[in-house]
């Protein structure tokens, strides 16, 4: 892998403070040795301040799900990239499918929230994928290529560096039905190719990874792909073993790419 594998495990809407706590102290000692490997969870903002506190010292950051664009302003309920960034927050999932689809997260928005994050020193994963109708009509990379380029839009070479883009058939996700390993790397070398395109001296640093009904046995297998970064992995992650042995399979292949 020529980039530092990174494994993140989206919570979703799962887990009290008192729960999150449980799940931490068994994950921690398992990835203490997991050398070589990038690993975050994404939590619910209730959670935050409790795994920051947690993991502290440890290899694992803390990520939120999900933030507003603007840093301030009249927007009841919602959560700013300032108000993360004090609490030490490392990063921030966006653009998540279940977003878009539920409540309405727009490609404009996430352009303008790409930039809101990095200004507030928060690292981004930036969420893409299609439908299964989607693919099904061959739309898959005018999909792919619509929100790349959104997301990417309006930021600096540097900051494209240092993004991560998570591809996410929708279609996989939470259902059981992994992509297969040349579904997953044909979607994930276009997505660098449209890096590429807006930014070629950044391409080979950003990350991309897949994500899409990961588990501990199909791992292996996808993030061995030419392509593939990492994972981001849902369902999966709310077991500390499973997402423990996620880990240890990307720390598999540095070991194995080291000798
Ligand atoms: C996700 O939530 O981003 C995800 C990929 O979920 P799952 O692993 O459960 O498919």
């Amino acid at each position: 892998m020529a980039r530092t594998p990174f494994i993140a495990g989206n919570w979703k809407m799962h887990k009290t403070v008192a729960e999150a706590e449980d799940h931490i102290q068994a994950f921690l000692p398992r990835v203490y040795s997991a050398d070589g490997v990038d690993v975050a969870i994404c939590v619910p903002y209730t959670d935050l301040q409790a795994m920051v506190d947690s993991t502290r010292g440890s290899r694992v950051e803390v990520f939120a799900q999900n933030m507003h664009e603007a840093p301030h302003g009249a927007f009841t309920g919602e959560i700013s990239a300032p108000m993360l960034s004090e609490i030490d927050v490392h990063g921030v999932v966006l653009g998540h499918s279940e977003r878009r689809q539920y409540f309405n997260e727009t490609d404009k928005a996430l352009s303008q929230k790409m930039v809101t994050a990095f200004d507030a020193g928060l690292k981004p994963i930036l969420c893409v994928g299609e439908t299964e109708e989607e693919r099904e009509r061959g739309d898959t990379e005018r999909k792919l290529r619509h929100q790349v380029q959104e997301g990417l839009e309006r930021l600096t070479p540097e900051q494209i560096a240092a993004v991560t883009v998570a591809y996410e058939p929708i279609w996989a996700i939470g259902t059981g039905r992994v992509a297969t390993p040349e579904q997953a790397q044909e979607a994930i070398a276009f997505v660098r190719a449209l890096i590429e395109d807006k930014a070629p001296a950044a391409a080979p640093l950003a990350r991309v990874l897949y994500g899409g009904s990961v588990t501990p046995d199909n791992a292996p297998e996808l993030l061995a792909l030419p392509d593939v970064d990492g994972a981001l992995v849902g369902g999966a992650s709310l077991d500390p073993e499973n997402l423990a042995r996620i880990v240890d399979a990307a720390a598999q292949l540095v070991a194995a790419a080291a000798s």
